[in-house]
């Protein structure tokens, strides 16, 4: 079998896949209040594309899916998508990324089709501060729903997205929450996507800040040996159910190992978070590409895979970074 592998023989076995640039939230950091453009149904991947491009990628190699979004479950029927891809037995794992507000009464078929990993973005244990940062007042249904998550089979990580004087004060909050519960508690850096953030300081919260503030209180953290691929940094409080990591989403000190390409709802390939898209396969599919033509492009799209984030940012051709980390699934 042809597998992806770029110019630093870095081999590529996942895909993160954004099913929609849709969204019931409005993060903060992650979009204005009014929303972000949305493109016109047509213009989005069909889940048979998506289907499609799934499975030629896996017959390269990749066998990790992410599902994302715009927020992932907003997609009418994604549930069936979920369970067509689920008989794809190239790829080991379907994870999801979501905001949890829609999803509680989902759990036991997310268990049933075999999911993997859910990432639950929760960036605050505090109801007004949740409003705050996503300006809807979900923050009951989406704990309904961590809740649901914990007492399930899946497995379950947190993603808090750490804003300065937003929520840096409940860092300790979201550690003790490792102390009895099973789960993987990540923060990641903030970065200067579409959304401006509620930040107007000068404060840096970067990984080495965060674990300094986290060793402040815990003298007992054993750090977690990683799998390569890992995007974080991952850690344990002696004697705590749960790891705590740290994503350093901005600094990016992990590109050396990176394993990912994206694909945002509208068919744009990316093979990096940093860079601007690198070809539409959606109008590539839609002129009646082949199976095979697909797979030569995605070995000589990948094999000009960037060698970090920050030569993807500058091989950019529209210099700022200004689109949301929704139409790219985060
Ligand atoms: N709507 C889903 C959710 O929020 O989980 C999936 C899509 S969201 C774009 C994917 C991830 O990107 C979330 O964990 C979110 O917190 C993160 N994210 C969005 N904007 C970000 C930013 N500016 N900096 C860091 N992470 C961001
Ligand atoms: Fe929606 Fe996720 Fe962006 Fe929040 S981070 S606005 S939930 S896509």
């Amino acid at each position: 079998m042809k597998k992806l592998t770029d110019k630093f023989g870095r081999q590529i076995t996942y895909l993160r896949l954004a099913v929609t640039d849709r969204c019931n939230l409005r993060c903060q950091y992650c979009m204005p209040a009014q929303g972000i453009d949305i493109v016109d149904r047509h213009d989005l991947l069909s889940y048979k594309e998506m289907y499609r491009i799934t499975r030629v990628l896996s017959e390269l190699g990749v066998n990790k899916v992410r599902l994302t979004g715009g927020e992932p479950f907003v997609r009418k029927d994604f549930i069936n998508f979920l369970e067509s891809l689920s008989f794809n037995n190239q790829l080991d794992q379907i994870n999801i990324t979501t905001n949890g507000a829609l999803i509680s009464n989902h759990i036991s078929k997310l268990e049933e089709l075999g999911i993997g990993t859910i990432n639950l973005s929760l960036d605050t244990l505090k109801k007004e501060k949740f409003l705050k940062i996503t300006r809807r007042d979900l923050f009951d249904k989406t704990m309904k729903t961590f809740e649901k998550l914990i007492a399930s089979k899946l497995e379950l990580k947190l993603n808090i997205v750490i804003q300065p004087k937003v929520n840096t004060d409940e860092i300790l909050d979201f550690i003790e929450l490792t102390k009895d519960k099973d789960i993987a508690v990540r923060f990641i850096e903030e970065m200067p996507f579409n959304g401006k953030g509620l930040r107007k300081t000068d404060e840096v919260w970067n990984l080495n800040r965060i674990y300094s503030e986290i060793e402040k209180i815990y003298k007992n953290i054993t750090p977690i040996k990683d799998k390569k691929s890992s995007t974080s940094k991952n850690f344990r409080i002696n004697n705590y159910k749960g790891t705590f990591g740290i994503i350093p989403a901005f600094t990016r000190t992990i590109c050396n190992d990176c394993n990912r390409i994206r694909i945002t709802a509208t068919g744009m390939f990316k093979n990096c978070l940093f860079d601007d898209g690198v070809f539409n396969l959606r109008d590539f599919i839609r002129k009646g590409a082949s199976d095979d033509e697909l797979k030569q492009l995605f070995i000589d799209t990948v094999n000009q895979k960037p060698k970090n984030g920050f030569v993807a940012e500058a091989n950019r051709k529209n210099k700022t970074i200004s689109e949301s980390m929704s139409t790219i699934g985060g």
